[in-house]
Formats: C-alpha cells, structure tokens, sequence
C-alpha cells in the first residue's frame, strides 16, 4: 500500500470515529492498547454467531468448528513470525503470562542457587517480577544491564555481565517507556555463544515491524494480541520446539494431558501441555483476524508511516518551552515519552485529555527506567497505523494549552 491510502485507515477502526470532551480523537496510547477494526470485531461477531464451542476434536459438528478455527489462528501466527513449527506457538493471556510461563517453569526445571537472569534497566515490570519471584524460589539473582543518557541498550556492559552463573537472557525488544528498539541480534548472537538461551519481549515490536523468530534465533518470544489490533486476553508465547519438550507444565488441568490417574499423570505434547483448561477461542479468531489486516497493509509500510509520524512528532514537540523527550536512542519504536517543566505527568495527561488527546501517563510500569532518568513518570504518545499527522497538530495545540 502506498502512504496515501494510511488516511484512509481511520475509517476500518469505528470507535476512534466517537467523540471525546466534545472533541475529535486523538488516539495516541495505541502502546497501552490499540483500537481494532471492523473486520476483527466482525470475526468476533461471526464466531458467536456461528462457530462458537469447546475445543474437543471429533466430538461434534461446532466442536470440530471452534478446534479448527483455533488451530488455524495458530498456524496464522506461526507464519507471522515466522517459526519454523506451529506447535512452536503457544497461546497465552498476553505477553505478561507469556513471560511468566517461562520464568516459572525455566526457573523449575534450570535454575539453582547462585544462578543469574540478565535483564535490562528498561524492562517492564513484566520482565523483571517474574525473574524476581523464580530466582527468589531457587536461590538465584538478577543482572541488570545499564542504559545510557539517551536510553540505548549498552552492548558492551550486557557482555561484562554474561559469565558462567548466566542462565538466560530476557530482554525487550522495544522499550515502552522510551521507545528504544535494543540490538536484539547482536543479543541472541552473544549469549548464544556463552550457551545462554534469550527471551525477547516483543510486545512493543510485532505491531511495527516484521518480526522473524527463525532470523532472531531466539529461544522465546513473548506479544500480547491487544497491542496488534486484536482482542484484550490473548497472547502468544514463541519458544524453540526443544525448550516447549524440555521445560514442565505451566498450570495443570484439562486439555494438557494424555492420561490421568491418581499416581501419575502424562502429558499431552506442546503446545497443548502449556495450555490447560478452556482456550481462548475467541481470542485466537480475533487475533488471526487481525493478523490478516495488517499483513494486507505490509509491516514494512506500517513502520515506515509510524516512523515518519513519529519524525514529525518529535521535531514538533522542539516547539514547546521546557519539554524535554526522554529516549532519544538512535533506534525508535513509534512511541514519544516526554516530560514538561513545573508539571507532573498526570497534569499534562488531564489537559491533553481535554482536548481530545489520549495519552499515557506515570510510570508506564517501568519504575527503574523512570528512575534511571530522574523523573517519577512521563507523558508518552504512543502512533499506531491509524494516525496522522493531525492528531500530532492536535497534541502540539493541546500542549500549548498545558504551557498556559
Ligand atoms: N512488555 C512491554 C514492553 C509492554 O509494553 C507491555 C504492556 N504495556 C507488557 C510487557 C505487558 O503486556 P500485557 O499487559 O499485555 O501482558
């Protein structure tokens, strides 16, 4: 798709067509959540309307029905990040239990006294909790590696850091808070050569980018379908064939097992042995939905209007006295954080509110990278594919407004 048909893409999301405070939208927290279009809200409908059942395959006609669609979304998702196995995708609630799942079960079967996680000092909170309460479990610790003034990943600290105690590696790909995209090839490559396996959290990246798991080499991978236009409770967890055999179960119960009796129990085999109880059909059609959609358009052309509009963003915002950016690394997802002289980040966000403006403020669930640059919160525009350039103009009015 060429950039002129991007104006026409507000049109396929209906609720940014609502207005706000008497104001036109402008959506800019698309980071926190996107909106979706008619065609996943109409996959959703279509389901109810339709297919709707439990997944036990060979049982009856929907049954059968609501199997298929699910495993197919999984397939879906297989060619969008292209892995090299769909039982290599597991479904999740979003990236949080995505990262949990391995940390848990990881921190169960590989971690031991004196053990270490590496991580980054611009995690999600996401990314860090769930280390902390394995390594808490087994005796083990977190390394962090430093960020610099700009917000870049500092490659040269990350390799101090691995050693013999290092176990794994678990790092964003793009950072919330400060949009850094971090070296996550260089990443892989460089733990891997100590025999250390990586996690990436992509759930800043995979609605900006292509993303290839196969390229990246990665042993996990962990996005949350809400970010990439798709429905609020489903996720995906990517891991190599060979940690989804090594690693245990996540939680027990149905649909992840073989066999049961009240001496042992075995298994079902990924991805289902990570998948106990009801799944989220629902979810699963949503997100394939909206797999599609945005395939249609091309990731490529995605970030390259996202980029432009956070170009022009960022250049824009040099117009308002006393607003520093925060995250200003070489390479940037499409999110703008910034804070404003003499005004908290909840001020700024209510007047942007406003006029019509959503924006996230506080600390974005990144406490320690807030800490690292000194302020306990930023105000962060967030672009997704439906954005143009005059919801900038209208967040550059809106924060005139907070100037006076
Ligand atoms: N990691 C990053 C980088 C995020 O931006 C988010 C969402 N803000 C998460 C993890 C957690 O995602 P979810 O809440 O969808 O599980």
């Amino acid at each position: 798709m060429t950039g002129t048909h991007f104006s026409r893409l507000r049109d396929d999301f209906p609720l940014l067509a609502r207005l706000v405070r008497g104001r036109r939208l402008a959506y800019l927290d698309s980071a926190a959540t996107t909106q979706k279009p008619n065609e996943v809200i109409e996959a959703l409908r279509r389901y109810y309307l339709e297919d709707n059942a439990n997944t036990h395959r060979g049982v009856h006609f929907l049954s059968d029905r609501a199997t298929d669609l699910y495993e197919a979304a999984r397939e879906r998702v297989r060619r969008f990040v292209n892995a090299a196995r769909a039982d290599e995708i597991v479904f999740v609630r979003g990236t949080t239990e995505a990262i949990n799942l391995v940390a848990a079960t990881f921190g169960r079967a590989c971690l031991r006294v004196g053990d270490e996680i590496v991580v980054s000092a611009m995690e999600h909170h996401s990314n860090i909790v769930p280390w902390q309460i394995a390594c808490e479990q087994a005796g083990a610790g977190l390394r962090v590696v430093p960020i610099g003034d700009d917000g870049e990943f500092l490659f040269e600290e990350f390799e101090k850091l691995i050693g013999p105690r290092t176990r794994l590696v678990a790092v964003t790909h793009v950072s919330n808070a400060l949009g850094t995209v971090t070296p996550v090839r260089r990443i892989v490559e460089r733990a891997h050569a100590a025999g250390v396996p990586v996690l990436l959290d992509g759930a800043q990246a995979v609605a900006h980018a292509a993303v290839d798991v196969q390229a990246l080499d990665c042993d996990f991978y962990a996005f949350s379908g809400h970010k990439l236009y798709a429905p609020m409770g489903i996720g995906v967890l990517y891991g190599k064939a060979e940690w989804l055999a090594r690693l245990p179960p996540y939680q027990g119960g149905g649909h992840m097992i073989r066999d049961v009796t009240f001496e042992r129990t075995e298994y079902d085999a990924p991805p289902r042995k990570y998948e106990a109880g009801t799944p989220n059909v629902e979810g699963a059609v949503g997100l394939a939905a909206a797999l599609d959609y945005v395939e249609r358009i091309g990731m490529a052309a995605i970030g390259e209007h996202e980029a432009a509009l956070l170009d022009y963003a960022t250049a824009r915002v040099g117009e308002i006295d006393g607003l520093r950016v925060i995250g200003t690394a070489r390479e940037k997802g499409a999110i703008l954080s910034f804070v404003v002289d003499g005004f908290t980040a909840q001020e700024v966000g209510t007047v942007l509110d406003r006029h019509g403006v959503a924006v996230r403020s506080g600390h974005h669930c990144a406490l320690p990278a807030m800490r690292r640059f000194g302020v306990e919160g930023t105000a962060r525009a967030s672009f997704a594919l439906y954005n143009n350039r005059e919801d900038v103009d209208q967040l550059i009015e809106a924060l005139r407004a907070v100037r006076r």
